[in-house]
């Protein structure tokens, strides 16, 4: 008897997991199936990314199914559009071999009515998006009036994501007789407060303090300076040549920025963010699985759950604001008992985050340099010529080969050896040849933006002001609700006519600039810039802001000349110095954070809409993380 027979399962679910090719349950799985198999229960199970919760919830929800009772039984929440379809997917494979069984995924962005119409057809379990859910319940178009069961799966990033009170909604419009189970990784207060609220005597689940990942993930930061972050990633991207990575940003500008310049510079990349529609989502999608696409870039919310196999390498390309995204970062990687390489690009003035991180994930990180560029050029030759010997020939070529003969005949094996690599490896060679090592400079220098440091604390303006209907409580308020910092997180708030200033301490300097500098309030874009003045705050530190108000903020000047040209990237050749003219910055301290004071991204203006993914028609408070 297989492990999965031992703990229950019927036989169509035993053919479709051999098919499937699992051998042994994953420990929630063996905790969970048997529970909810044999009771009629409640169920909490906290379980970090890729531990296997789908078929956790799936196997005894499809087994406790009727198949031949036509109406809507099960309805299953996941935050995002690609989570639905996700497990919608796996819900299918799981009950193939169940006659009648349907599965319709209900997600916002597609047509409501053609959705409406699977339901109608009879749908047994509905995967669905909260947002997408609410509507169609309002709409009449769905009953779940007399469902039995009801699962949240990856309930802390719905909630993070602000769906609590659609949740709640939903919730109501079910029978207090069904059973819920939550799976989320892990538990704050808003999902105790759910799991209060809904559901009773739940039976508890913890899966360890281990991410199945952990053993097979292992962690490295980088030490860059802020300017230096896209040309690190650069430079990393180079010395993987087979890297096969989910980049994260934090926010979907710099998200859609990170992937436009690494398209520019000719890498196979690929944004994903909530402000793409549905059809380009899917298609980045299709084309990161069949991986046409070696770098997504991605927000943590578009990012969150994807499991494609094989991810070599997640790059933090900024940190997330919550240390627990981390875990839901890395667990993009290492999956299926693979080895991953989860790799953070830190400045200095992070560095503790590290450290948290460390005591979370329990697992030391290591610290290593960049690759200098001569060691890329050697990474990359070797590559290629690895490449080279282990091309597989096409007998179509023996036709051309006389004539190719002919041109190399007067070249000795090495020379042609040489020349062959040099055609791409020059590329490479004469890009690096120009730079300087970005390791080797990790010491501050004078053109490097005043470093904010935690415990210092630092004045901004902000455009917003009496004019809005701000008094210095309000603006103090909505700053540390938008930003979800502590009572006195925030001081020092003067109040002028058309404008503000106010003071936060520098370790929430990061925070306050990729959130609420651009933020959209009420169709009125919001700018904050790091004021001069430090207000007189608790501390005197003029002589230290003389680094601000540089123009040239960012990686942008390292981008002149030509970036080499990947394989397989477009065209191969040199690049024209397009990127080599200064431009002009976009506000008058874009120094600081140099990856966000790009003019491109500036310029975009996209406003700060709260990003919901599935779902981006409603609105939403803005994400924490
Ligand atoms: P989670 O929801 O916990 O993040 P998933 O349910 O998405 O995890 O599962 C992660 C991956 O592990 C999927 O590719 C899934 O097919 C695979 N998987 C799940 N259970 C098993 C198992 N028992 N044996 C092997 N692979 C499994
Ligand atoms: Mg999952």
């Amino acid at each position: 008897m297989n492990k999965f027979e031992q703990l229950g399962l019927n036989e169509s679910l035993l053919l479709a997991i051999k098919d499937l090719g699992f051998e042994n349950p994953s420990e929630v799985q063996e905790k969970a199936i048997p529970v909810l198999l044999e009771q009629n229960t409640d169920l909490v199970a906290l379980a970090q990314t890729g531990t296997g919760k789908t078929a956790a919830f799936g196997f005894p929800l499809i087994q406790k199914i009727d198949a031949e009772n036509k109406n809507t039984q099960a309805l299953i929440l996941s935050p995002t559009r690609e989570l639905c379809l996700q497990i919608t997917n796996e819900i299918k494979l799981y009950s193939k071999y169940i006659k009648g069984l349907h599965t319709v995924a209900v997600y916002g962005g597609a047509s409501i009515t053609e959705q409406a119409r699977e339901v109608k057809r009879g749908a047994q379990i509905i995967v669905a998006t909260p947002g997408r859910m609410q509507d169609m319940i309002n709409r009449g178009l769905v009953n779940i009036k007399n469902i039995d069961f009801c699962i949240l799966d990856e309930a802390d990033e719905m909630l993070n994501m602000g769906f609590y009170e659609d949740i709640c909604s939903i919730l109501s419009d079910t029978p207090d007789e069904k059973n819920t189970w939550l799976f989320s990784a892990t538990m704050p207060a808003e999902v105790a407060r759910i799991a209060k609220q809904f559901m009773s005597n739940p039976e508890e689940i913890t899966v360890g303090h281990k991410n199945s990942g952990s053993a097979t993930v292992s962690h490295e930061y980088y030490v860059v300076n802020a300017r230096d972050r896209y040309e690190a990633l650069k430079r990393l991207a180079d010395a993987n040549p087979d890297i096969f990575s989910v980049v994260f940003c934090r926010t979907k500008r710099d998200t859609q920025a990170v992937a436009e310049k690494l398209i520019e510079d000719g890498y196979n990349a690929a944004a994903l963010h909530g402000d793409l529609s549905q059809a380009q989502r899917d298609g980045v999608m299709k084309s990161f699985r069949g991986r046409q696409i070696q770098m997504l870039v991605a927000t943590d919310v578009a990012a969150r759950g994807i499991d494609v196999d094989n991810v070599t390498h997640v790059v933090n390309y900024q940190l997330p604001d919550e240390i627990e995204t981390y875990n839901h970062r890395s667990g993009r990687t290492g999956r299926a008992g693979k080895l991953g390489t989860s790799i953070v690009i830190v400045t200095k003035s992070e560095l503790r985050k590290i450290h948290s991180i460390e005591r979370i994930i329990q697992q030391k990180f290591e610290e290593k340099t960049i690759p200098s560029g001569i060691e890329i050029c050697e990474i990359q030759l070797l590559h290629l010529a690895n490449k080279i010997h282990d091309t597989e020939v096409d007998h179509e070529i023996d036709n051309y080969l006389p004539a190719i003969y002919e041109v190399f005949q007067d070249l000795s094996k090495e020379e042609l050896i040489k020349r062959m690599v040099s055609v791409e490896f020059n590329r490479f060679l004469n890009y690096y040849k120009k730079k300087r090592d970005i390791a080797s400079e990790k010491s501050e220098r004078s053109s490097e933006p005043r470093e904010i440091r935690a415990g210092d604390p630092v004045r901004y303006f902000i455009n917003i002001g009496a004019r809005d209907d701000f008094d210095w409580m309000q603006l103090k308020d909505f700053i540390k609700e938008t930003l979800d910092l502590g009572r006195d997180d925030v001081f020092k708030v003067d109040v002028k006519e058309g404008f503000s200033f106010f003071n936060t301490d520098g370790e929430h300097t990061e925070k306050v600039m990729s959130i609420l500098n651009g933020y959209d309030m009420n169709g009125r874009r919001i700018n904050v810039e790091i004021s001069k003045n430090d207000g007189g705050g608790r501390r005197d530190h003029n002589g230290r802001n003389s680094g601000f108000g540089r123009r040239e903020g960012g990686f942008r000047g390292e981008r002149s000349g030509s970036a080499p040209r990947r394989e397989g990237g477009r065209d191969g050749g040199f690049r024209s110095d397009r990127g080599s003219a200064p431009r002009r910055e976009g506000g008058r301290d874009a120094g600081f954070r140099g990856e966000r004071s790009s003019s491109s991204s500036r310029r975009e203006g996209a406003s700060r809409r709260i990003e919901s993914a599935g779902d981006s028609s409603r609105p939403r408070r803005p994400r924490r993380s």
